[in-house]
């Protein structure tokens, strides 16, 4: 956390909840209690719902 990466002309800023990547799929999003959050693979995906277990929403539709 000492040098700043020089800014590319992202539309957005999305990066991973967990190890702070750039998220460039869609793929592995997630609806918690404090929000929508999205990460760059299925690791960091599966890793914060183990962490965060008792903040993930059920996903919308039927189960
Ligand atoms: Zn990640």
């Amino acid at each position: 956390m000492a040098s700043e990466a020089p800014k590319s002309d992202v539309a957005q800023e999305d990066v991973c909840d967990l190890c702070g990547l750039p998220v460039e799929v869609d793929d592995y999003e997630i609806s918690t209690t404090s929000g929508k959050r999205h990460f760059c693979c299925e690791g960091c995906f599966g890793i914060f719902k183990m962490l965060h277990e008792d903040e993930i929403l059920p996903s919308a539709g039927s189960g």
